[in-house]
């Protein structure tokens, strides 16, 4: 049996009237420091960039939340000399300092927990309460890798009659990390402490939308005690300058989460061998999802319409782990179109920073022509059930439902990354087991069911790295629910898991004899 004992950190309880006016406050504090500018660090230095861009506001993109100054290639040359400097003290500083930077991390973050919502609200258009469970999420990430590495710095050992066997870790050496917008403050995060209490030295280039958070990342390590040198901050563009990161030889690894596509580039460039370069790196790619719920007969109705709702439309369906499909078995088809189409509809639309919204935008205008594209497509291949109306100013996109799509349509096999949900029916159990397995993708998925052979059979067989029984989908808690998938959402072990952190490290073994 395995019993985690972790203590996850609580979120916020906005059914509390002072909680909620601090939360309200926060927002009103950062929006008095909109449109400031922000700088990379380098070495343990904020840095002068030739290009600057403006991160705006999705719920008003007249409002400039930060300029972030980008670096060029040169400057990426820099940082990557200077990680290799402070790499021999940090990788023999003790773990128990390195865990202790993690831990004071935590702290800061708790003291910051409002204030770091206010901003996710404002730059990628998170509402409050989604924005508090990824504060959660990030400490936890800050305590549990803490307390992982403390464990694997025991490593294991073996004595017998005249001979010692020891097994240890190491370090890999430089790490780059390169993360997504959609979890601005959790996966980075994540990705980054992993990296670093393992002994890496580790390079931070956040999604170009969600740099202001990554600021705010960076000011929390350099005031728990992060080296110089250490961690740095690299804004950049990822084409050129995460590309040329990828490529260094100097490198020893990459942890990426993103899209499928920027993923497997990443994983070809980081195959080549290049010129002096000693090693093959390691790499990490989380990357997309489309992920199924099935709905039996034997469904409690009430509770798959909440899940399924919640689980495709929280965050605008920007999660890796959203539901973009759900199957429904023949028998109750109609049933649940029914209440889905009337749960849909009551959905409020609106800016992220209205604590009456629970659907916010979507994060860019390239995004929000992507999905309508979609939704295009879906009213040629299937039939439009309702699509929720959505405020003219602003990234918005309103939920939309579509019905009777074939598993086999783009709407049901393209990640649209979006508030757009696929409705397909099965003739039995079998058939809606087949249709959610036919993906490219293995990272969530979900049943709704009251029948223990379904359940049994979805157990064995349901092709996903996380999967849900008779909830939602969506919202996977650190170390009770290591989360990641494999087929092409990804290659790595679980976040938030038992194994996650061997993936930064380099086990040794030493026998001696005495
Ligand atoms: P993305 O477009 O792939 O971008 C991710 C990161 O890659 C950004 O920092 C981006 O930088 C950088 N990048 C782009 N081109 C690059 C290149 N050629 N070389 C190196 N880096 C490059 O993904 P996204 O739109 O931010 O995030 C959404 C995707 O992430 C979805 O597919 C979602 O499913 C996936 N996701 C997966 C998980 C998981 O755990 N499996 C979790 C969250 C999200 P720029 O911003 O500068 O382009």
């Amino acid at each position: 049996t395995w019993k985690p004992v972790f203590p996850n950190s609580a979120d916020t309880d906005f059914s509390n009237a002072a909680l909620r006016d601090k939360g309200l406050r926060a927002l009103e504090m950062v929006r008095q420091q909109l449109g400031q500018t922000y700088q990379p660090l380098i070495n343990g230095q904020y840095i002068n960039t030739a290009q600057m861009i403006d991160s705006l506001n999705p719920s008003n993109p007249s409002e400039i939340v930060g300029k972030v100054g980008l670096i060029s290639v040169e400057q990426a040359e820099t940082a990557i000399q200077a990680a290799k400097a402070a790499f021999p003290a940090w990788r023999h500083t003790p773990v128990r300092e390195r865990a202790g930077v993690l831990r004071k991390a935590a702290e800061l973050f708790e003291q910051r927990r409002a204030e770091l919502c206010a901003w996710m609200a404002f730059e990628v258009g998170k509402p409050l309460h989604q924005g508090d469970a990824e504060v959660s999420e990030a400490i936890d990430f800050c305590r549990y890798y803490a307390d992982e590495m403390e464990r694997l710095d025991q490593g294991y050992q073996y004595d017998t009659a005249g001979e010692t066997n020891r097994y240890n870790y190491q370090p890999r050496g430089i790490s780059v990390i390169i993360s997504p917008w959609n979890f601005p403050l959790a996966i980075p995060v994540g990705m980054t402490v992993a990296s670093l209490v393992t002994g890496n030295c580790t390079l931070l280039k956040p999604a170009e939308v969600s740099s202001v958070i990554a600021v705010k990342i960076t000011e929390v390590l350099v005031e728990a005690g992060i080296p110089a040198g250490v961690f740095q901050f690299v804004p950049g563009k990822g084409s050129t300058v995460g590309s040329y990161m990828v490529q260094h030889p100097d490198v020893h690894m990459i942890t990426f989460t993103g899209s499928q596509e920027v993923g497997c580039r990443i994983y070809a460039e980081a195959a080549l061998l290049k010129p002096g370069q000693k090693h093959l790196k390691r790499v990490i790619a989380e990357m997309g999802g489309k992920n199924a719920i099935i709905v039996d007969e034997s469904a409690d109705l009430d509770q798959a319409v909440a899940g399924v709702v919640y689980s495709a439309f929280g965050y605008t369906g920007q999660k890796c782990s959203a539901c973009s499909r759900v199957v429904v078995l023949e028998p109750v088809y109609e049933a649940f179109v029914k209440r889905l189409t009337e749960a849909v509809r009551s959905l409020n639309v609106g800016n992220a920073v209205l604590p009456s919204t629970q659907v916010g935008p979507v994060i860019d205008a390239n995004a929000q022509q992507k999905i309508k594209e979609y939704i295009e497509i879906g009213k040629q291949e299937a039939e439009l059930a309702i699509q929720v109306a959505a405020p003219e100013t602003g990234y918005f996109v309103g939920p939309t439902v579509f019905i009777n799509v074939l598993p086999t349509a783009k709407i049901a096999q393209e990640e649209i990354f979006g508030p757009v949900l696929a409705v397909i029916k099965a003739q039995n159990f079998e058939e809606a087991l087949d249709i959610a397995n036919g993906t490219n993708f293995a990272l969530t998925g979900g049943l709704y069911s009251r029948t223990p052979s379904h359940i049994q059979k979805a157990k064995a067989e349901f092709e996903v790295g996380n999967l849900y029984i008779n909830r939602g989908i969506t919202g996977a808690i650190v170390s009770r629910q290591p989360f990641g998938g494999f087929k092409l959402s990804g290659v790595g072990s679980k976040a938030g898991g038992p194994d996650y952190l061997l993936q930064f490290l380099e086990p040794r073994h030493i026998t001696e004899n005495i």
